[in-house]
Formats: structure tokens, sequence, C-alpha cells
């Protein structure tokens, strides 16, 4: 069982983003703008987990079957790794939180987690995208295997310099197991059942936000500017 020790007494203006997502919506792309830009960490679980997988282990075993198969991994594994990432001090001035919660009961879970933490919940972010532009950008994402920067080789404004090669870190660029059409489809219902009911628990408490991400990243960003201004 992992500890909880929470290390961080949290600052009153404290900028917390949640987006709401379908996969390959542009989050990953977006939390790193606000990240560079407002000094606060970008919290994906899907990294996290994406780092636990490599592990030989028994929950690195169970947690890389799951990614590849598209399913969501267990709760109680997804609540002790956010709570506890959560908890460390480059947290206190707020985060960006990417890819939790997915459905209505991490949604509470996550309520719960901030209330442990003395946490506000701050803006959460829905990024709104057509089907058509997701699968398109879904087959052609590539992810550095070292620093996690995304490229999409579909897209002329993201393609990196040389292929397969990070243009930050020279790291190895990979095809995410669950970036194929297959994967894809199941993610995007599971979206679509799972995920967008928590939209209305969001929006009784009035920090809801939409955006559309349908527009180039800049244009994206600057939609995003304005939420933070305002938050
Ligand atoms: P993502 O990078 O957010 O698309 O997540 C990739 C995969 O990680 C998902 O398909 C799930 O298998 C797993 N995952 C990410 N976030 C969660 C979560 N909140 N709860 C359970 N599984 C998750």
């Amino acid at each position: 069982m992992l500890e909880i020790i929470k290390e961080v007494i949290a600052e009153d203006n404290m900028k917390n983003i949640m987006f709401i997502a379908p996969p390959a919506a542009g989050k990953g792309t977006q939390a790193d703008y606000i990240k560079e830009k407002y000094h606060i960490p970008h919290i994906s679980t899907g990294d996290i987990l994406r780092d636990i997988a490599k592990e030989n282990s028994e929950i690195g075993n169970y947690v890389a079957e799951t990614l590849s198969s598209g399913e969501l991994v267990k709760d109680d594994i997804t609540y002790k790794l956010i709570e506890q990432r959560l908890s460390r001090p480059d947290c206190k001035n707020g985060f960006i939180i990417d890819g939790f919660p997915r459905n209505y009961e991490q949604a509470l879970a996550y309520d719960e987690i901030l209330k442990n933490l003395g946490y506000k919940i701050g803006a959460v972010i829905v990024i709104d995208v057509d089907k058509k532009i997701l699968e398109k950008r879904i087959t052609g994402r590539r992810v550095c295997s070292s620093c996690h920067e995304v490229y999409n080789i579909n897209d002329e404004n993201n393609r990196p310099k040389l292929e397969s090669i990070c243009d930050e870190c020279g790291g190895k660029l990979y095809q995410r197991a669950d970036d194929n059409i297959e994967a894809f489809e199941n993610r995007y219902e599971t979206y679509h059942k799972k995920t967008e009911p928590i939209i209305k628990h969001y929006e009784e408490q009035n920090v809801l936000y939409r955006i559309d991400g349908n527009e180039t990243k800049e244009k994206v960003s600057k939609q995003i500017d304005e939420i933070i201004n305002i938050i």
C-alpha cells in the first residue's frame, strides 16, 4: 500500500485546472502550455500509469495489460497514485490534472481527495473536438519515451524534425499501444458513457468552462488563458 503524507500547504490563489476531453483532444499539449506559462505541474494519470507499466512487477504487468486494452485501471490503484502525487510540494500553487476523474465515481473520490488535501476544485475545462479530427490525430500521434513530448506526423505544424527522434531531448519517439483505431473506438465510447456525465457534476458547482478544441493549438491556448485569468 502507498502511504499518503501531506507535504504541501495550499496557497490561497492556487490555479487548479482539470480537463475533460475525449482521447487526442489536445489536453496533453495544452497542459504543457499551461505548465510552462504558469509554472504549475502537469499531472497526467496516463503518464503516471505508463511509467508504472514499465516496471517488472505484478502491478506493472497488470497496468501494462489494462492500458493496451483501453480499459480503465482499478480505482484503488489510481486514487492512491493521484493523492500521493497531489500531496507533493510542487502542487502548492496549483496543478493541471489530466485524465482524472473519468467517471462519476472517480469525480466523487476526487472531491474527497481535494478535501483531504485542503485544495479547491479550480476550473474544469471541457475541450470539445469533432470525432473525425480525433481519429486523424490518434493515428499520427507519437510520444517521446523519455520526456513525454507529443508530436503528430499527420500535422505539418507538429511533426518532429527527425523521424522517431524527439526535438526537445533526443529521446526515441513511439506510438502508444492504445493509439490505434480499435482502442480509440473503445476509449471514445467509454468517454461518452462514463466521462461526459461528470460534466453535470461540475456544472452544478459553477466551475465548468467549455472551449472549442477543433482550432489550432495556439487558439485553444488563448481560450484557456482567458479562463485562467478569471479564476
Ligand atoms: P490517457 O493517457 O489519459 O489517454 O490514459 C491512457 C490509459 O491509462 C487509459 O486508457 C486507462 O487505461 C489508463 N488511465 C488513465 N487515467 C485513468 C483513470 N483516471 N482511471 C483509470 N485508468 C486510467
